[in-house]
């Protein structure tokens, strides 16, 4: 392969090696994770704020709890010195059974505060159990998508692996110099180093040069330079080297 034609060969594979990183970098999936995983940080705020909320819920049901079951020893307590019978005084009697009534009151009032509370507790844990049902099926669409980022950005991967390597071997037909103008046209001129000379037009910039300059050109070598972008410009395909 002469020179020009490697020359032309390489920038195409470049361009062709740029093209599917950019593909790599720019699949839908790996936006789709990020968005997603966007959301699933929103959603697990949620559930650690349900999971606090359920505990002090807990915490005030346990406290009812507790407050009852002292009610519930003071009663009877209070009963067993009725029962005893060692009490005589019947004033005395009076006032234990009106202290009795009023804790049984307390006791009432209590329970019943009990089953509300019992019910706030059902519904918070009913609502702390449907966000955590929405980050499991978060998380396993993000497994998913995962997955599929890998399948798809693997096939890419090995695709820019293969065009690497071709680029490998197009570059080592290039003479060193040629190679190093190559490399920093193609750095400084956002990744297209090389044009083609198509009948008066640089292909590269698409600019239609006069016509003594395209009989300089045809007059020089296989590659010149391009007039107006200065890349390089190759002039004659596959002839000389
Ligand atoms: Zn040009």
């Amino acid at each position: 392969m002469d020179q020009a034609t490697a020359l032309v060969a390489l920038s195409d594979k470049d361009l062709e090696i740029t093209r599917a990183t950019k593909r790599l970098e720019e699949l839908p999936e790996k936006q789709a994770i990020l968005d997603l995983r966007h959301k699933m940080r929103d959603i697990e705020a949620l559930s650690a704020k349900a999971g606090t909320y359920v505990a002090q819920l807990e915490a005030v049901q346990r406290r009812i709890e507790d407050e009852i079951a002292t009610v519930s020893a003071k009663i009877a307590l209070e009963q067993t010195k009725v029962d005893s019978g060692a009490i005589g005084n019947h004033k005395e009697l009076q006032s234990l059974s009106r202290e009795i009534d009023s804790l049984a009151r307390q006791k009432d009032k209590k329970e019943n505060e009990l089953l509300a509370q019992m019910e706030k507790l059902e519904a918070g844990k009913a609502q702390a159990d449907k966000i955590a049902a929405t980050v499991e099926k978060a998380k396993a669409k993000e497994a998913q998508l995962i997955a599929q980022f890998q399948k798809v950005g693997g096939d890419l991967q090995r695709e820019i692996d293969t065009l690497m390597k071709q680029r490998v071997s197009l570059a080592k037909v290039l003479d060193a110099p040629l190679l190093e103008r190559y490399e920093s046209l193609r750095a400084s001129k956002h990744g297209l180093g090389v044009g083609i000379l198509k009948g008066s037009m640089c292909s590269a910039c698409r600019i239609d040069l006069p016509s003594e300059r395209v009989m300089a050109l045809k007059d020089g070598g296989p590659i010149g330079e391009c007039p107006s972008c200065h890349r390089m410009l190759v002039v004659h395909l596959g002839d000389r080297s």
